[in-house]
């Protein structure tokens, strides 16, 4: 475990790990160095980007966004551009994904539900105002913070997942079209307001539901349920919770409900509170423009300085919630989309077992030091599992290991994990639960 790791700056920021892969984009922890405070980091494609037909309307939004602070949207602080990549600073949301919560607990109650929902129509109300649209609406961009305030991701960035269905992408690597709306996968060109609506009443079926309302293990049969909204809602549901599901999931977006009219909705209004916030003032966009314009001179340095891989402080915190490193081992969020064990046995002992183990899973194992990368070939309902553990030495006889999931379905990961731990029960010797319970 001696090998030298290559520690990464952009600019003022202290590159950390990567908190997760989406489908344009890598998501990275990163601390600003002048400041201490903790940022996520998304790096995009420079190319793919600027050479984007929609590249204007992209750096339109971005710098609209640079421009709102809403309560439940992420906000996006600053962009920088190497001569390479788009890096996007925006605010590190710590309470993981809202849908964690279902894999976790199952369906809502309906008053905590209605919570989210109301978060969520004021985000995309809001940003509708500026004139953004998100285009993108899925679990993976709802993520909750400390206080478990619903915070919505990636609003702006809508004509670079647009670029991946485009590219056709939406068939195979990037996974379900589950909350598209049907005129976005008729593809006769349509509204961004009343497609965003459209996912968010998906979203609100899953969280009272506990289960998507359109869902086949064939496309075609995927999308002629949708085109027909042809979903049934379970009998739990309140006619009030119904009726407005049903007026969201209308196909034809021309009567399809409005957000002003889902804010006169009795089910909505119940115990609603208006959100309160301000606008941020003095904003420079010059980054944006000097991002876009490509300018050489803008160019922010990616440095790498070589550091020994035993864990820091600073990994510490990166891994804990809220920068509280008690909280490091928490499960009070119970299982989330990364998990952790520690072991006594030697690191090359642990990457062998977990080679072992994985490989009855169908899993391909990819090895570079001390991590190693599980590819499910098998296509999930999400495209393919991918999972990326990493091996850190906390103390000479002490190993700690991450299990993350780098794509897929968080529910499927979850599966994964529990099988994968029942082959790795001789190396582990603490699970995050057990270190919970010794705190
Ligand atoms: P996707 O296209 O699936 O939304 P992203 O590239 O936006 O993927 O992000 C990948 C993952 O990184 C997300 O699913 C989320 O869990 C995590 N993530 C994204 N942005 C943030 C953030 N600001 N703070 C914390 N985690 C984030
Ligand atoms: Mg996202």
């Amino acid at each position: 475990m001696n090998q030298p790791k290559i520690k990464r700056r952009v600019g003022k920021y202290e590159i950390g790990r990567t908190i997760g892969e989406g489908t344009f984009a890598k998501v990275k922890f990163a601390r600003n160095s002048e400041t201490g405070e903790p940022v996520a980091l998304k790096i995009l494609d420079k190319e793919k980007v600027l050479k984007h037909k929609m590249a204007e309307q992209i750096k339109r939004e971005i710098e609209t966004m640079k421009l709102i602070k809403h309560p439940n949207v992420v906000q996006l602080y600053e962009v920088m551009g190497s001569k390479t990549k788009i890096f996007i600073v925006m605010e590190f949301v710590t309470g993981g994904e809202l849908f964690d919560k279902i894999v976790n607990n199952g369906r809502m109650k309906e008053d905590e539900a209605r919570r989210y929902f109301q978060q969520l129509i004021n985000a995309v109300d809001y940003c509708h105002s500026r004139g953004v649209y998100h285009r993108d609406l899925k679990p993976e961009n709802l993520l909750l913070d400390a206080y478990g305030n619903l915070k919505v991701s990636d609003f702006g960035l809508s004509a670079l997942s647009q670029q991946v269905r485009d590219d056709g992408l939406l068939h195979t690597t990037c996974g379900t079209p589950n909350y598209v709306a049907p005129e976005v996968l008729n593809d006769r060109g349509y509204d961004g307001a009343t497609a965003d609506l459209w996912s968010c009443g998906v979203i609100l079926f899953v969280l009272l539901a506990g289960y998507l309302p359109f869902d086949d293990s064939n496309l075609m049969n995927l999308y002629k349920k949708i085109s027909a909204a042809e979903f049934t809602c379970p009998p739990w549901l309140s006619f009030g919770a119904m009726k407005l599901i049903a007026r969201i999931l209308d196909p034809n977006p021309m009567t399809r409900v409005t957000i002003a009219e889902i804010l006169e909705d009795e089910w909505f209004k119940k115990d609603y509170k208006a959100p309160v916030f301000e606008e941020k003032e003095n904003t420079n966009l010059d980054d944006v423009e000097a991002v876009f314009k490509d300018s050489e001179e803008h160019h922010v340095t990616e440095k790498k300085e070589e550091q020994p891989v035993a864990m820091n402080a600073f990994e510490l915190i990166s891994m804990s919630k809220g920068l509280n490193l008690g909280n490091l081992f928490d499960v009070e969020q119970g299982f989330k989309r990364e998990t952790r064990f520690t072991s006594k046995c030697p690191a090359n002992e642990i990457i062998h077992k977990i080679e072992e183990a994985a490989k009855p899973l169908g899993f391909d194992v990819h090895k570079k030091n001390y991590k190693l990368r599980l590819e499910n070939m098998k296509a999930g309902r999400k495209g393919n599992l991918n999972v990326a553990t990493e091996i850190f030495q906390v103390a000479p006889s002490l190993h700690m290991v991450e299990v993350r999931k780098a794509k897929g379905d968080t529910l499927e990961f979850h599966k994964f994990y529990k099988n994968l731990a029942t082959g790795l029960e001789d190396v582990v010797w603490k699970t995050e639960e057990d270190m919970q319970q010794v705190k």
